[in-house]
């Protein structure tokens, strides 16, 4: 099915609230383009120096999310443009992106990466782990929310599981940190298997690859 086809798919259904984050990492320049003449404006990738190269070539209207671990040292080459950082696992990189976005004279958005899955991932924090360095004032940050990865698994209730704990994380971050804050609304989660699923656990970010683009090689 043809990319246009794919999106049209995705979107019919998709509630007001939710937002479809088009996850084009591995694609080339040529079918993303394909996917904005088709309307879709929000685009993920995982690697800074494959979306540096894709946003120079491509339409400067796209809202650009990044969705894979960012070294602290590469933060300075997205911050001129990058909208949404769904990643942040440190207080390290936190620090970065508000340095940056405040030398570019920017607000960035950020979401707070939580580890949700059985499996061990190497990057994310531990619900225990959430601590003092929220309280601290980050002038050129929006902390926007939570971002998580289910358990790669055909197990439904496992991967339901997860999605509920990173929504009940959501909720209590909100009560004890952001209770004032206008800007933490999302939860992003659901990817091309397991969406419809984060859908009815409350995602507002959808990140789908592989439905929409084909397999990555
Ligand atoms: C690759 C990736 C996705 C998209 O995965 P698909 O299964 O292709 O939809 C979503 N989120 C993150 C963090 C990713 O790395």
């Amino acid at each position: 099915m043809s990319i246009s086809l794919q999106l049209q798919q995705i979107t019919r259904n998709l509630p007001a609230q939710v937002r479809l984050v088009a996850v084009s990492k591995f694609h080339p320049a040529s079918q993303l383009q394909e996917a904005y003449d088709a309307g879709q404006r929000i685009f993920g990738e995982s690697r800074v120096q494959e979306l540096v190269e894709k946003y120079d070539q491509l339409p400067k209207d796209i809202q650009w999310h990044f969705i894979g671990h960012l070294q602290v040292n590469k933060v300075k080459y997205i911050a001129p443009f990058i909208d949404t950082i769904h990643s942040v696992d440190s207080e390290k990189v936190l620090n970065e992106i508000d340095k940056y976005a405040g030398k570019f004279n920017r607000k960035i958005r950020v979401l707070l990466q939580i580890h949700i899955a059985k499996e061990e991932h190497k990057f994310g924090f531990y619900t225990d782990e959430m601590g003092d360095f929220l309280k601290k004032e980050y002038p050129n940050v929006l902390i926007s929310g939570v971002m998580g990865m289910a358990t790669f698994t055909d197990d439904e209730k496992q991967i339901r599981k997860e999605f509920k704990c990173l929504a009940n994380c959501f909720r209590q971050l909100k009560t004890s940190y952001f209770s004032e804050s206008d800007s933490f609304t999302e939860i992003s989660m659901g990817m091309s298997d397991d969406y419809p699923i984060a859908i009815e656990e409350g995602s507002t970010m959808i990140r789908v690859g592989s439905k929409i683009f084909g397999n990555r090689f």
